[in-house]
């Protein structure tokens, strides 16, 4: 499809992550979704092909790519089909990183973001708590200074790759929990070496994204040196609403892939499946479900691809990333659905291809800010007119 924000130098690379995808990725997922794990042999290749590390600096051995190749990297890795494959790659490259990439000091990005980039040190971001998530002014993983160190007491759950990781972008409390319309005051993010002592970790079996490895952490006493905050000491709210903009982007650019996929398995059965003599593609009940949800994901793509030409003039546009969100993983919800309903038996097989949609899906409208978060924010901002050059 031929696009404003697209040109031929995007087609050519969207080619070579697709071939990459089929040969090395296609083949095996299923088996890393069975396995709970993404093997540590696929990180590597994927560092060596660049693609840990489009948005990232030289100086670390990025490709300080423009954010549409990121966009066209991260549409073919939904397409995949494998949720837990897509939540891994992007935790790591998008999100845990994001932060290191952003305002980590030298010696940090050295350590950590370089071999992270080459797939050698793999990240996880650990935020959300057995007892806060949505509501970060609730965390209350503590930080504590000691000397030269901070020593890290609490608990983290749902954190992706947590099984496998080398080190966690963690949102730790260093300093009182204050509600105030600015958001959540005294926290700060600081990465936590997974081999340190009093860091354990215990797996989460999750419905879908299962080779994502999603693990809860315990942090007991960790002594973590103070050279490993990340930034500004107590203004790790600040740098997580940034960086969940971006979050909140590739979420919903991963949706559109998976989207793709799911309605390319869709057309695939109908057109080979006949019921009383006649393909299920010519029934005209059926056709005009798939009509709708192929427009709404054609205007849902729109929406994700205007939103990150807004991101890639610098602006933070926050109401669009919550929209490009919110109707992503909501549609990739109905898709799912229908598609599973529309397969019948063969769908409801946990292994199709429709099942595997289904549990992924649901995952998506929670990750990342639920849905209710979405809604609450652009709400809040259309009523207060700050989102007026939307209506
Ligand atoms: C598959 C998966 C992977 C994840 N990976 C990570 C990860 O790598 N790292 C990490 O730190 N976290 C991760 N999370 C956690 C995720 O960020 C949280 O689930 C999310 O922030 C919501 O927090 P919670 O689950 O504690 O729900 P709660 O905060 O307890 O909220 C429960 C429900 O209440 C509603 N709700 C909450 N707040 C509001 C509100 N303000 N207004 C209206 N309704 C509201 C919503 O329906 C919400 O689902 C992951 C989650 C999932 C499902």
């Amino acid at each position: 499809m031929r696009s404003p924000y697209f040109d031929d130098g995007h087609a050519v690379f969207r080619e070579e992550v697709r071939a990459f995808l089929a040969a090395e990725v296609l083949p095996y997922a299923a088996d890393w979704e069975n396995q709970d794990t993404v093997p540590g042999a696929v990180w590597k290749l994927l560092g060596e092909r660049g693609y840990l590390g489009l948005l990232h600096p030289r100086a670390v051995g990025g490709g300080e790519r423009d954010l549409f190749t990121s966009i066209v990297f991260l549409e073919e890795l939904g397409r995949t089909g494998c949720g837990g494959l897509r939540a891994a790659v992007s935790v790591h490259a998008y999100m845990a990183t994001h932060y290191l990439a952003q305002v980590g000091g030298d010696d940090l990005r050295r350590t950590y973001l370089a071999p992270a980039v080459r797939g050698e040190r793999l990240a996880a971001l650990a935020i959300t708590e057995p007892g806060a998530g949505a509501d970060l002014s609730g965390l209350g993983t503590t930080a504590v200074r000691d000397g030269d160190h901070f020593v890290v007491d609490g608990a983290k759950s749902m954190v992706s790759n947590g099984m496998t990781a080398d080190f966690l972008v963690t949102a730790v409390r260093t300093g009182t929990a204050v509600r105030s319309p600015r958001g959540a005051t005294g926290l700060s993010l600081l990465v936590v070496d997974t081999a340190l002592p009093g860091v354990a970790r215990t797996p989460q079996r999750t419905l879908g994204w299962r080779s994502a490895g999603t693990a809860t952490v315990t942090l007991d006493a960790v002594r973590v040196p103070a050279d490993r905050l990340i930034g500004r000491l107590h203004n790790g709210f600040y740098y997580l609403m940034r960086g969940l903009q971006l979050e909140r982007l590739v979420a919903a650019t991963l949706a559109l892939g998976g989207m793709d996929h799911t309605l390319d398995d869709l057309r695939g059965f109908l057109r080979a499946r006949t019921v009383a003599g006649d393909a299920l593609a010519r029934k005209q009940a059926l056709v005009h479900r798939v009509a709708d949800l192929a427009t709404d994901l054609a205007a849902a793509r729109l929406l994700v691809h205007h939103t990150a030409w807004l991101y890639a003039q610098g602006e933070l546009p926050a109401v669009e990333c919550s929209m490009a969100k919110l109707h992503t993983t909501e549609l990739a919800c109905r898709l799912a659905d229908t598609a599973l309903q529309l397969q019948g038996s063969h769908g409801y097989v946990e292994s199709s291809a429709a099942a595997r949609a289904h549990r992924d899906a649901r995952a998506a409208t929670i990750a990342a800010g639920p849905s209710e978060v979405m809604r609450d924010l652009i709400g809040r901002a259309v009523l207060n007119e700050r989102a007026t050059h939307l209506l």
